[in-house]
């Protein structure tokens, strides 16, 4: 049985990884910021042993060494970074920037993922698969900007990629491969009801990525169909 750990797990892309994982007989790590509340998460639960819930706000990084230490015998295959913000507001564009949501948004999407990478990586070391997945965006990359807007978020994924692809170097020697993905435009949330597509199309996509992927094409940045997109 393979292992994964999914943040940001009780909506949205991280819910969906979660069902998906578990029907095709995963033992599945979920974790979230508030798990009372997680009515989806806790549903899913009651229908799968394999399920376990844990509390997690990517943001506290003393959380993520704790949840890390109670979980330090775990062969983990996939660390899964799917938590993520958009706090790009049209009140808060240039001119009117509010800083402490930018910082904000560098500490969830940016840091938290290599955070969580160097508090599990014993486990990561023992898991079979060794993969690092960032749920990252296509407006993280650079080249593809050409509407301008959403400093925050934009910067913010773009120095996860970055960050990630040195990961995907450092990390190579050890066996461990880091992949960076793209959902799509998903109906969520974050994505809004106008998106493209639904959730369980983007996660099956991201699975069959996850699945497929070799330590050869560590530090790919790749769209859910698998495509390869520019920095
Ligand atoms: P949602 O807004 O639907 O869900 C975001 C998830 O992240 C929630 O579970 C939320 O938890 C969690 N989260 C936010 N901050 C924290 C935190 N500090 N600690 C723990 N969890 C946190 O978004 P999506 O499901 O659409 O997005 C998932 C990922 O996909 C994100 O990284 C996003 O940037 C990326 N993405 C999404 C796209 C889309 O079109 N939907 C497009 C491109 C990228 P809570 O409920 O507690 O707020």
């Amino acid at each position: 049985m393979q292992t994964v750990l999914i943040t940001g797990a009780n909506r949205g892309l991280g819910l969906e990884f979660c069902r998906q994982y578990l029907q095709s007989g995963w033992r599945v790590i979920a974790t979230c910021r508030q798990p009372a509340a997680a009515k989806a998460l806790n549903d899913l639960a009651r229908h799968h042993r394999d399920l376990q819930v844990y509390n997690l706000d990517v943001a506290d990084f003393s959380q993520i060494d704790a949840l890390s230490g109670s979980l330090a015998e775990l062969d983990l295959d996939v660390l899964l970074n799917n938590a993520g913000v958009y706090s790009d507001v049209s009140e808060n564009g240039f001119g009117r920037l509010d800083y402490p949501a930018w910082s904000e948004a560098f500490w969830v999407n940016s840091m938290a993922p290599v955070k969580l990478a160097e508090a599990f990586l014993p486990q990561i070391k023992r898991g079979r698969k060794k993969l690092i997945v960032s749920v990252s965006s296509l407006m993280g990359s650079i080249t593809d900007n050409t509407s301008g807007g959403s400093l925050q978020y934009r910067s913010s994924k773009a120095g996860l990629n970055a960050a990630m692809k040195s990961l995907a170097i450092d990390l190579r020697r050890q066996d461990i491969a880091v992949l960076i993905l793209h959902p799509g435009w998903v109906r969520t949330d974050m994505g809004g009801k106008n998106a493209l597509i639904d959730v369980d199309e983007s996660v099956a996509g991201m699975r069959r990525c996850i699945d497929e992927f070799t330590l050869a094409q560590s530090g790919s940045f790749l769209k859910y169909d698998g495509t390869p997109l520019p920095w």
